[in-house]
Order: C-alpha cells, then sequence, then structure tokens
C-alpha cells in the first residue's frame, strides 16, 4: 500500500498508521518522528527545525522535502509506504507528485480521519510518549508515570502544551486543510470520522483495500 495519512494533530495518524502497518508490511514514515530525532541527535537539519517545532510552526518545505526525498529511496519503501504528517502544504504536495511520478510509484489513496479541535485539545493534552519504546499512552486511562509495556519514563512532548497545540490547530486548518479539496479533486480522498474506534476504521481500510 501506498498511502498518505492525513488529518490534524492528534486526528489518530499514528495510531492508524500502526495498524495499517502491521497488517500490509509497509514502510511508516512520520516526519514528525524524523524531524525529533534529527533535534535529538542535534543534525544540522535539527538545528533548523527546532525554532519551528517549538513554535508549534511548520518547517520550511524546502527541509522537508530534502528529508523526505531520501527516506523514499531506502530500500524499506519498495513495498509500499504509510506517509504520516506528509505532505503538509500544497507545494509538499506538488514536490511528491513529481518525486513519485520520477519514481513511477502511484499513491493508491488518501486517508483523512476528522477530528474536531476540542477533541484533539483533550487528547493531546492528556498524550505521553513513552521515552524509552515510543509507545504513546492516554492519561485518562493510566495511572502512573511509567510505560505499561516497557517501564519506561512517560513524557510530555512540549509541543502537546495547550497554547503550542492550538497554534498547531489553526496552522493545520490555514496551511494543510487546502490539500483535502487537491486530493478531492485526483478522487483520492477516503474521509473518516476519527473519533470512531481504532477497530472500525481499520475494518473499514481492510474492506476498502479488498474492494
Ligand atoms: P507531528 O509530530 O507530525 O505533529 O509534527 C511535529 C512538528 O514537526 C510540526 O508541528 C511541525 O513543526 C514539524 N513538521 C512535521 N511534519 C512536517 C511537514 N510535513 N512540514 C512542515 N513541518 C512539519
Amino acid at each position: 500500500m501506498r498511502a498518505i495519512l492525513l488529518g490534524a494533530p492528534g486526528s489518530g495518524k499514528g495510531t492508524h498508521a500502526e495498524d495499517i502497518k502491521a497488517h500490509y508490511n509497509c514502510a511508516h514514515i512520520s516526519t514528525g518522528d524524523m524531524l525529533r530525532a534529527n533535534l535529538k541527535d542535534k543534525t544540522e537539519l535539527g538545528k533548523k527545525a527546532e525554532i519551528y517545532m517549538d513554535s508549534g510552526a511548520l518547517v520550511p518545505d524546502e527541509l522537508i522535502i530534502g528529508m523526505i526525498e531520501e527516506r523514499l529511496a531506502e530500500s524499506d519503501c519498495k513495498i509500499g509506504f504509510l506517509l504520516d504528517g506528509f505532505p503538509r502544504t500544497i507545494p509538499q504536495a506538488e514536490a511528491l507528485d513529481e518525486l513519485l511520478g520520477k519514481m513511477k510509484c502511484p499513491l493508491d489513496c488518501v486517508f483523512l480521519f476528522d477530528v474536531d479541535n476540542e477533541v484533539v485539545v483533550n487528547r493531546l493534552t492528556n498524550r505521553r510518549t513513552c521515552g524509552n519504546c515510543g509507545k504513546i499512552t492516554n492519561m485518562l486511562y493510566h495511572n502512573g508515570e511509567s510505560c505499561d509495556d516497557c517501564g519506561g519514563p512517560l513524557q510530555h512532548r512540549d509541543d502537546d502544551k495547550e497554547d503550542v497545540i492550538r497554534k498547531r490547530l489553526a496552522v493545520y486548518h490555514t496551511q494543510t486543510e487546502p490539500l483535502i479539496e487537491w486530493y478531492e479533486k485526483k478522487k483520492m480522498l477516503k474521509r473518516f470520522d476519527g473519533t470512531r474506534d481504532r477497530e472500525d476504521i481499520f475494518n473499514e481500510i481492510k474492506v476498502m483495500f479488498t474492494e
């Protein structure tokens, strides 16, 4: 499968990507995770991206497009890939079209997960990531400060604080939402109510791909 996962921050893209990846055996490419790894390793890209990420703004297109181009050239993408958090602007979508054209790898579809702003704020202010294994935990359904899977420390992302979340949502609505119409016109968009159960959404995706 070659697909884009589109939706606001906190709409569940990463969660659905886990299910799709496990079933369809494709590479999960999260630009947010890649940027955070660059930040942690203090790479040149990480240093350039940090100021934008801290404030909830988008990292400039040219930095992101270069990073994605290198990633899509890796061998694990040959069997398929899920783009999570990319593209986020029309110029990124144009660059992706061009890149996939050159690679002769057309996209299968774009999954959109619709979720209201207040649901996102509630989800993200309660979201913690394990500093050891990366598992996501929702504190509304969890006691204590350690990961259920590995016992690692649960951490709250700096950009998951309410003021930054609201900025990220505003950026999504102005800069990323135009992609909905862009992919609708190409007849590639599959829309989901992102508040539905994870299992129901995944079952629908599986049905879609056996049609
Ligand atoms: P995410 O984990 O996808 O919410 O991304 C975290 C942050 O990384 C975003 O708020 C942006 O600052 C940056 N980022 C991730 N993906 C992109 C992208 N495709 N274009 C620009 N900035 C991005």
